[in-house]
């Protein structure tokens, strides 16, 4: 695999009633994702919703981070929301990927089995880049899933309890994903 990128997906997902929903930014989702991101050398991390009023609240979030208080403050952290990018949809993120890349891999993400997945050692094989999208709320549209080139094979456990939370199941594809397991 060349380059990664991450998208975390507000809109389209499901809400528990299996209804198309927009969800709200976390401050949580977006700090340890991040951090998870810089960790494993992801180019860029993008927010992805359409409303403004959570762009206005992602810039919240985020102003603080930009300061030279900041820089002092928690230098790491600042380093690690740097490579945080807000964008309204998927389309604006594959535009701005197109700039970088000549040829990359749409990878969604899920807790179910799905028909074609591909495998972390196909991923590996492959040796493309690749833009992996996580969902939010209970999880990416089954429109999304067939948009994509691929649906990633879901992380499971020993036991069939499979809730992970958004934070954790991108540090967990993350770590298989470089560890090339
Ligand atoms: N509100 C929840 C939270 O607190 O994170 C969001 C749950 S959302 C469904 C979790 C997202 O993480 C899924 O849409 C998927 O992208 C990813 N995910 C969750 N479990 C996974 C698994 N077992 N394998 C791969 N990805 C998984």
């Amino acid at each position: 695999m060349k380059n990664l990128y991450l998208g975390l997906v507000h809109y389209p997902v499901y809400n528990k009633r299996q209804n198309v929903v927009t969800t709200s930014i976390t401050n949580l989702d977006l700090h340890d994702i991040a951090r998870s991101c810089f960790t494993y050398g992801v180019k860029k991390f993008f927010v992805i919703n359409p409303l403004q009023s959570q762009k206005e609240l992602f810039q919240r979030i985020l102003k603080f981070w930009k300061t030279e208080i900041a820089h002092h403050y928690n230098p790491d952290r600042v380093k690690a929301l740097s490579i945080i990018e807000f964008v309204t949809d998927i389309n604006s993120a594959k535009k701005w990927i197109n700039l970088q890349e000549k040829d990359y891999l749409l990878i969604s993400t899920s807790a179910a089995d799905h028909p074609n997945q591909i495998s972390y050692r196909d991923i590996d094989n492959l040796g493309k880049s690749i833009f992996l999208l996580f969902g939010t709320g209970n999880g990416l549209t089954k429109e999304i899933h067939r948009e994509v080139d691929h649906v990633l094979e879901p992380i499971k456990g020993d036991t069939d309890y499979n809730h992970l939370s958004v934070r954790s199941a991108a540090a967990i594809v993350l770590d298989r994903i470089f560890r090339k397991i």
